[in-house]
């Protein structure tokens, strides 16, 4: 039987699905909340040969009427030209307003579908239906939709929450390994951020996660996305400046900055640099006095356990430390030479702070290099 995780935001409130096999019993899982029978899928061509046709099946048998648009797998598919050969595409044929948009896939259909969803007649019904461990720990609970432009990631967006999402976690049997372990890491991530029962759990089980137990990979799936669910339900829209959704950028500021020096080709996947961006914020955490350095290595420890890369040294590239800096500057708009950072107290204990002294930024990244 599949888990129900209730996410109440004050607009709206829809249920995370969790469990095994879910996409062959969509039809069943999805009649109560579509107000119309008729869907149109967007998928990408890596995901649609393995589960299209399973969701499309479990759909008709309950009498909803599909269509289904595919999109080139990548990132970068989040973009305008795509958006509008999707909405095109949508218009052209003749869209109700009650039609619903269904995403199956990872954090990129996630995104794209649901920018077309929030965006198609002012706003189409949505479905998330994740098949990446991202995408179902991460992407497809809160709301955020959007695509990139030459000018940075996500800058054209929408908050759109969908009626429901469906977490299969059966789907995860076929994605590559690596992607699994980078979904991990968003894992651990939420629970060094406000959940160390979460983390216990992680040191605990893994390992067993990462073999693709589905009872493990679905607790785990359970825990993250109730953490995210707390988390947004208290700042909806981002609006809080110190906590609230600023938190989930716990490993990312160091992350984002090893992202956008290799480039996004695929050297470096988003978790594993989160992974990296992990042990950098425990380790600066503790370089400011403000951490004990217990708590910086058992994180370090379970990550590496794991297989996961922690360090910068790990990387297949080597980084000037002034181009590292300059990238988390201009993310982060540095004042009088300091930085904003998520840091952390200890396991499950992160708080922001716009008070980092850029020069112990810089010791950290010269000491993992
Ligand atoms: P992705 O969607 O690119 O998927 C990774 C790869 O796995 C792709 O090649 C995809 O085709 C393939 N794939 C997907 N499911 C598969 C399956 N079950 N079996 C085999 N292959 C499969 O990447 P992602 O990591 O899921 O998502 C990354 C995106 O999510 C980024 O664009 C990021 O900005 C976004 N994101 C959004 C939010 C949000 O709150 N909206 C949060 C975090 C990340
Ligand atoms: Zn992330």
């Amino acid at each position: 039987r599949p888990l129900r995780l209730p996410v109440s935001l004050s607009r709206a409130s829809y249920d995370v699905v969790i469990g095994t096999d879910l996409i062959s019993r969509a039809g069943g899982l999805l009649a109560p909340v579509l107000p119309q029978k008729n869907a149109i899928i967007i998928t990408d061509n890596n995901v649609a040969p393995l589960y299209l046709q399973k969701l499309e099946d479990s759909l008709h048998e309950t009498g909803v009427r599909t269509r289904s648009l595919r999109v080139t797998p990548g990132e970068q598919s989040k973009c305008l030209t795509i958006y509008q050969h999707l909405t095109d595409a949508i218009l052209e044929q003749g869209v109700e307003r009650r039609t619903t948009i269904i995403a199956l896939g990872g954090g990129v259909v996630g995104d794209l579908a649901g920018f077309v969803a929030a965006t198609t007649l002012r706003g189409l019904p949505f479905v998330q239906i994740p098949t990446t461990l991202l995408s179902q720990v991460d992407s497809s609970v809160g709301g955020k939709t959007g695509i990139n432009t030459r000018w940075g990631k996500n800058l054209l967006g929408a908050f759109h929450q969908p009626l429901c999402v469906l977490a299969d976690v059966t789907t995860l049997s076929t994605l590559p390994r690596r992607e699994l372990v980078a979904g991990y890491a968003e894992i651990v991530k939420s629970g060094l951020i406000g959940d160390p029962a979460l983390f216990d759990w992680c040191e605990k089980h893994g390992a067993a996660v990462l073999d693709q137990e589905p009872e493990a990979l679905a607790e785990a799936v359970r825990q993250a996305c109730a953490f995210k669910a707390r988390v947004v339900a208290g700042d909806e829209r981002e609006e809080q400046k110190s906590n609230g959704r600023a938190l989930l950028n716990l490993g990312h500021t160091f992350g984002h900055a090893l992202e956008a020096e290799l480039g996004y080709d695929g050297r470096l996947l988003h978790g594993e640099a989160v992974s990296i961006g992990l042990h950098l914020a425990f380790a600066l955490s503790v370089r400011l006095g403000l951490c004990p350095a217990e708590d910086q290595i058992r994180v370090t420890q379970h990550l590496e356990n794991l297989s996961m890369p922690t360090h910068i040294r790990d990387l297949p590239q080597t980084f000037a430390v002034d181009d590292l800096m300059a990238h988390m500057q201009r993310d982060k708009k540095m004042q009088d030479g300091r930085l904003s950072f998520v840091l952390a107290h200890g396991i499950g204990r992160a708080f922001t702070t716009q008070d980092v002294p850029a020069d112990a930024v810089r010791e950290i990244l010269i000491a993992d290099g």
